[in-house]
């Protein structure tokens, strides 16, 4: 295992025009989740913040003079690592009360305590899977289905998605088609079998995700997607579902 260099903890790639993602090369591919930087007019948008292993905020470009809005899609670690890096952090209403002590019990920080191979390069030289707490992160702001998050040139449409967990919520630019899907869906192994995942409402979830017209789909893990290849993963869901419920 290699020593790290400060810094190189992050991989940065352009995915869609103005939006940088951000990936954690390497944490272990469970938790390597997806965090996306946009600039916008007035205010520039980061949704999710990894594992908080490394600090985030320094690798982020801010613009002179505008905000930075930082939305956490649902509170699990992956998710959530680095969210009290960042003063204007929103996320869902749901679990909005959750943010202020980011229990491990609720953001299942304990399962990276025990996970083999946790990080195939180690961040700092006595650095512990063990030792993995995530800081709590008060809300500025508490999002539920229907708020926008204003950027000035382009507004994003909060959306609820329960299912891979009660309190996921995407954000969608109907303007644009431009879709920040988080755990709701993304083109890899769909999540459905945590404690607070609930399969039902994933199905509802899904239904709706297929009528939704997004241009392009950047999601909380896996590479973007566009329209046809989200209703392929939304359909083969709700395929799944129907043969295990009419198996005998
Ligand atoms: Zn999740």
């Amino acid at each position: 295992m290699g020593d790290l260099v400060v810094g190189d903890w992050f991989g940065k790639a352009i995915v869609d025009t103005g939006v940088t993602m951000l990936t954690e090369p390497f944490v272990h591919d469970f938790v390597r989740a997806n965090i996306w930087h946009l600039k916008g007019r007035d205010a520039d948008l980061l949704v999710d913040t990894g594992m908080g292993i490394c600090p985030l905020a320094p690798e982020i470009v801010m613009s002179a003079g505008k905000p930075l809005i930082v939305v956490a899609t649902h509170i699990h670690l992956d998710h959530v690592g680095s969210l009290h890096e960042f003063p204007l952090r929103m996320g869902p209403k749901m679990s909005a009360a959750q943010f202020d002590a980011m229990d491990d019990a609720v953001t299942y920080a304990h399962m990276f305590h025990n996970l083999d191979a946790a990080v195939s390069k180690l961040p700092a030289p006595d650095w512990r899977a063990a030792d993995y707490r995530i800081p709590p992160a008060p809300l500025a702001r508490a999002l539920e289905e229907g708020d926008v998050v204003d950027l000035g040139d382009r507004k994003f449409r909060v959306l609820h998605l329960p299912g891979h967990s009660p309190d996921s919520i995407a954000l969608f630019d109907e303007a644009d088609g431009l879709f920040f899907a988080g755990d709701a869906i993304y083109d890899g192994m769909l999540i459905d079998d945590l404690p607070d995942s609930n399969r039902t409402a994933y199905c509802r979830t899904m239904q709706r995700l297929l009528d939704l017209p997004i241009r392009i789909g950047l999601g909380g893990h896996g590479a973007s997607f566009d329209d046809a290849r989200m209703r392929e993963i939304a359909s083969a869901y709700l395929r799944r579902r129907e043969r295990f419920m009419s198996a005998p």
